[in-house]
């Protein structure tokens, strides 16, 4: 069993801008949870906290219903993998391994069969004679979390670790943790600024900016329902369009007008009764929404193509509507027919409106 909660939790390094404010988490036993936001926003702070390595200011930190503001890191059953592996140099994969039992007056044999046990799961048992200048990064990487993995911890937690990998590197040590998450079934806390790494790993996400939660969720949640516009513009890649404008009545319907009179949209009767004339809103349109045709009189929203990124199997297609950017995600397959400088007809589907002013989210 390891639960984790946080009540009421701040820690203040500055008065101004508390580093973590007034967080309150429940991370659930056996659950891989991804704390997600941009450099700054207190995911770090708020990770070390749970190791014991930042002290809590204000509120308490319970693991497994008890509180622990109070107790030591060693105390914690909490095995914590960083970004720059942090290995000892000068011993080889098996030794780093082995340290921490040793220093824990682990029997000799018991040590050999953790080891062992670790090396095999993460498949590095050929490199246990090498020490950490002989491997590449990912190798280290591997024996950062082995030496995790020998303690048996209760809960791992992981601060940025896949940082330092290059690109493909990162997608095989992605799934790999995955897997770990499966073989061990342990509470697993993950600390990202990368959405995707986020969207990929975690059964629950929770978005942090400045100090606070955004909104905590299921990845496929955080998609298809951001509380509010740093969520929406967050979560996905590319991020939603995001427009800011105001609710206008003409012909007998409401319409959302861009701030810069770049489009208008009519709205559903359905929109309408959530929103008034005059409201200040911005609205959302995420990439994947936008379909892109021939030119017709009939549509009310036209545009020209100023640039395609073509990604092989999908293509992202810039259009200037109104003086605006729109970015539509659109199959390479049927779209073969667009091309740049192109006029093209711009149908929107599934918007969200958000309050400009406070971020949320009406619709
Ligand atoms: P993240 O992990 O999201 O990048 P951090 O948790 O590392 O963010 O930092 C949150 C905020 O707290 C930042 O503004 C950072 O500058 C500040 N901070 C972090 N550690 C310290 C420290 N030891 N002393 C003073 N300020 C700190």
């Amino acid at each position: 069993m390891a639960s984790i909660r946080f009540s009421n939790v701040s820690k203040i390094y500055d008065k101004k801008n508390k580093a973590v404010d007034n967080l309150s988490l429940d991370i659930h036993d056996r659950e891989f949870l991804v704390l997600v936001g941009p450099s700054g926003c207190g995911k770090s702070t708020t990770l070390r906290m749970i190791a014991g390595l930042e002290s809590v200011d204000e509120g308490t930190l319970y693991i497994d219903e008890k509180p622990v503001n109070d107790l030591p890191p060693k105390d914690r059953d909490i095995s914590i993998v960083f970004q720059n592996y942090a290995l000892y140099p000068h011993m080889t994969a098996r030794e780093n391994l082995a340290f921490g039992l040793k220093v824990r007056k682990t029997p000799k044999e018991e040590i050999v069969k953790k080891v062992n046990e670790a090396a095999a799961i993460l498949e590095i048992e050929d490199l246990l004679d090498r020490k950490p200048k002989e491997m590449s990064g990912g190798q280290r990487q591997r024996v950062a979390i082995g030496r995790a993995i020998v303690r048996n911890p209760g809960v791992f937690l992981f601060d940025e670790p896949l940082s330092n990998l290059d690109a493909k590197l990162r997608g095989a040590m992605r799934s790999e943790i995955a897997k770990l998450h499966k073989k061990l079934n342990t509470t697993m806390v993950y600390v990202t600024h990368d959405q995707v790494e986020a969207m990929t790993l975690g059964d629950r996400i929770v978005v942090m900016d400045k100090g606070i939660i955004q909104q905590t969720g299921t990845p496929t949640a955080l998609y298809n329902d951001p509380e509010n516009l740093f969520v929406a513009g967050f979560i996905g890649s590319p991020p939603m369009n995001i427009y800011n404008g105001f609710i206008e009545r003409k012909r007998e319907k409401f319409w959302f007008t861009h701030i810069n009179q770049a489009f208008s949209i009519a709205l559903t009767v359905e929109q309408s009764c959530k929103i008034f004339e005059g409201d200040r809103v911005s609205m959302g349109v995420r990439p994947e929404n936008i379909i892109l045709s021939e030119a017709d009189e009939k549509q009310p929203l036209t545009g020209e193509i100023t640039f395609i990124e073509k990604l092989g199997h999908e293509n992202f297609v810039f259009v200037n509507l109104g003086g605006e950017k729109i970015v539509a995600r659109t199959n390479p397959g049927v779209n073969n027919l667009l091309s740049e400088q192109k006029t093209v007809s711009i149908s929107l589907n599934k918007l969200f409106f958000f309050n400009t002013e406070t971020g949320k989210r009406i619709i």
